[in-house]
């Protein structure tokens, strides 16, 4: 059986005094529950904070983005030994705000991958289609080549942790989110893509993930679903008992 995630990625919100007053908050309203894994994506600068708050609380801490790189002349880069160094376990690759807003490519998102994977960074690899996209009908074609693209060259050893967040781009921050239905035949289109590619036994290990306007009062509705395993959460994830009720409703 595959274990659900949680995952509250805050993007640009929360100061560092925000955040510390939102962790307190959380974990004054218990313990994160064996079964989900609980994971809080921060911004950069609040990751020391959380990983030190959260460690042994069963909490994770996450980061939004990594560098393809090691070290070096990179202004404004992070890298993934950075990242590791803290206790960072996942990191969100390819999110559509990067590749919107920051023209992000496939072939940047691929190698980020490669360096997540390789060196022990749980990637959370986010897919989705634009509105257009889906009234033209090319929603699956869309998703299927932006998995396509960010495995190139990958072999089944280096998946074994892939989590892979369908986020439909005109469902995030809408407060629309997708059908439960529709959100499971896209996560099924991605289980039958890694299936086909890698073989059952990974298309039944990773984990896929609805994203999208996910709130406590809906979550129970994609978790439902057999091929939705978990939510990556943006605006929910905020507050301490949202993230908290939305950890329940896994
Ligand atoms: P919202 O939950 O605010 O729609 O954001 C979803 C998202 O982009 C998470 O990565």
């Amino acid at each position: 059986m595959r274990k659900p995630i949680l995952a509250g990625n805050w993007k640009m919100n929360l100061t560092y005094h925000q955040a510390e007053a939102m962790v307190e908050e959380l974990l004054s309203l218990g313990k994160a529950p064996e079964s989900v894994e609980s994971i809080l994506l921060p911004n950069f600068l609040c990751i020391p904070l959380l990983a030190d708050k959260l460690k042994g609380t069963g909490y994770q801490v996450g980061a939004q983005n990594m560098s393809s790189e090691d070290q070096g002349a990179f202004t404004g880069e992070i890298s993934w030994d950075m990242l590791k160094d803290l206790g960072v376990s996942y990191c969100i690759i390819g999110h559509s705000e990067r590749r919107t807003l920051y023209l992000e490519n496939n072939s940047q998102i691929e190698k980020k991958l490669r360096k997540a994977v390789k060196t022990g960074i749980k990637p959370i690899l986010c897919v989705g289609e634009s509105l257009e996209k889906r009234q033209a009908g090319e929603a699956k074609k869309r998703i299927e080549g932006q998995v396509h693209r960010a495995l190139v060259g990958l072999d089944r050893e280096d998946l074994q942790d892939l989590v892979i967040a369908y986020e439909p781009l005109w469902a995030i921050g809408s407060g629309q989110a997708a059908s439960p239905e529709d959100a499971e035949d896209m996560c099924l289109t991605i289980r039958q893509w890694i299936e086909k590619g890698y073989g059952s036994d990974l298309a039944e290990k990773i984990r896929i993930l609805y994203g999208g306007s996910v709130k406590p009062d809906n979550i129970a509705s994609f978790m439902e679903k057999e091929n939705i395993d978990g939510a990556l959460v943006g605006g929910a994830s905020l507050k301490a008992k949202d993230f908290y009720a939305l950890i329940e409703g896994v």
